[in-house]
C-alpha cells in the first residue's frame, strides 16, 4: 500500500540531503561526467539532478520506479560496495515521499519521461532531452507533514545537501559537479571542474577546491599498502592543523563514511606534533577487497566496518607518520 511505502521510504530518505546522495550517487553509477544539482528551498520544494550517464531506456523506466527490480546489487554481491546504491530502493522511496519526475535518453532512442506522485505511476510519455538523465523531486515529504515538521531550516538542510555533495565531490575528481541554489535567481553554491591529470594531482586539485588551496599547499601525499588495504589521500602538516574545524575523511572503496577510527587514527599518527585540541585535516582513502569490509545494509546510513579495525588503523597511523618522516617532521 501507499502508506507501508513511505514507511518504508523514510528509512532510506530522512531529509533532502539523503534524496541528492541518492540521485548523485545514481548519476555517478550511470557513468556521469558532468553531474549538475539545483535545490531550492533547502530542497524541500525542488531537487533536480542533471547527468550525461548511460541514461534509461523508455521500456526500463517503469522498471527504475519498482522496488527492488533494478538492483545493481543482487544478494551474492552484497559485500561489493564498488557499485553505490542500496538493492533497488532509492528511486521507489523517493516516488512515495515526494512527486518525482525522470526525464531520459539513451543513444538511439527517443527521451521519454515518467512520473510518480502519491504512489500513482503514469505512462511513459515522449520528451525533450538531448542526452542523460533529469530527475526531478518535487515537494518532498508533501504527504506525510509529520515527517515535514521534523526537517530544520532551508539553510540547514540546505547546507546538509552542500556537505553530501562536497564528499561525494571528493571521491570523483574526474567528475564535473554545480551545485545551484535555484530558490531565486539561480546562484552556483558549489562548482568543481572535472580534473584531466593523474589520479593523485587530480585528488589535490579537487581537494583544493573542496577543502580550500590552504590544505591543499600544506598537505603530504600518501601512498601505500598493507595486506590487500592501499591507502591514498592528502593529510594535513603539522603546522596547517587547526583547533576547530575539523574536516577528516574517509573514504572506503570510494564511498564516503562515518568512523571513529579515523579520528583515532589521526590523533596517534599526529601524538609528538600537536595538542590533543589540534585537529589534522586529512582526506585518505581506503581500496581493498571488499570481503575485507563489513557493509551495514541500513539503507540510510551507509556504514562500513572493517573486519580488521587493528589493521586499518595501523596502516593509518604508519601511513602517515612516513609520510610526516619524509616530508621532514
Ligand atoms: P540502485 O541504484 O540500487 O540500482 P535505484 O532505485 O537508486 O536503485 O535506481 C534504480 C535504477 O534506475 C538503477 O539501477 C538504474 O538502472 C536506474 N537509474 C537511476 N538513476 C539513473 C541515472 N541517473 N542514470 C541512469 N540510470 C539510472
Ligand atoms: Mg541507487
Amino acid at each position: 500500500s501507499a502508506a507501508v511505502n513511505r514507511i518504508a521510504a523514510g528509512e532510506v530518505v530522512e531529509r533532502p540531503a539523503s534524496a541528492v546522495k541518492e540521485l548523485v550517487e545514481n548519476a555517478i553509477d550511470a557513468g556521469a561526467r558532468r553531474i549538475g544539482i539545483d535545490v531550492s528551498g533547502g530542497g524541500k520544494i525542488l531537487i533536480r539532478v542533471t547527468d550525461d550517464g548511460c541514461g534509461i531506456a523508455p521500456s526500463d523506466l517503469p522498471l527504475a520506479l519498482s522496488r527492488h527490480a533494478t538492483s545493481k546489487i543482487d544478494g551474492s554481491d552484497l559485500l561489493n560496495i564498488h557499485t553505490f546504491g542500496f538493492r533497488g530502493e532509492a528511486l521507489p522511496s523517493l516516488g512515495a515521499v515526494g512527486r518525482l519526475t525522470i526525464t531520459s535518453r539513451v543513444p538511439g532512442e527517443a527521451a521519454a519521461e515518467i512520473t510518480v506522485a502519491g504512489g500513482e505511476t503514469s505512462a511513459v510519455k515522449p520528451a525533450a532531452l538531448n542526452s542523460g538523465t533529469v530527475i526531478t523531486l518535487r515537494d518532498l515529504f508533501y504527504a506525510t507533514p509529520a515527517r515535514l515538521k521534523f526537517l530544520r531550516t532551508d539553510r540547514a538542510e540546505a547546507q546538509a545537501i552542500t556537505d553530501v555533495v562536497k564528499r561525494l565531490a571528493m571521491a570523483e575528481p574526474f567528475i564535473r559537479f554545480e551545485l545551484r541554489d535555484v530558490s531565486g535567481d539561480p546562484r552556483t553554491v558549489f562548482r568543481a571542474e572535472a580534473q584531466t591529470r593523474d589520479p593523485m594531482s587530480a585528488l589535490r586539485a579537487r581537494l583544493s577546491d573542496v577543502l580550500g588551496a590552504e590544505f591543499a599547499e600544506n598537505s603530504i601525499a600518501i601512498d601505500t599498502e598493507r595486506e590487500g588495504l592501499h591507502l591514498t589521500g592528502y593529510a594535513a602538516l603539522p603546522t596547517y592543523s587547526r583547533g576547530a574545524a575539523v574536516a577528516q575523511f574517509l573514504f572506503v572503496n570510494g564511498r564516503p563514511v562515518k568512523d571513529k577510527l579515523l579520528t583515532g587514527a589521526l590523533r596517534a599518527a599526529y601524538f609528538d606534533f600537536l595538542s590533543r585540541d589540534r585537529h589534522p585535516a586529512a582526506a585518505l582513502f581506503v581500496d581493498c577487497d571488499p570481503q575485507l569490509v563489513d557493509v551495514n545494509v541500513h539503507p540510510a546510513k551507509s556504514e562500513v566496518r572493517f573486519r580488521d579495525p587493528g589493521l586499518a588503523r595501523g596502516l593509518i597511523v604508519s601511513g602517515l607518520r612516513h609520510a610526516l618522516a619524509d616530508a621532514g617532521h
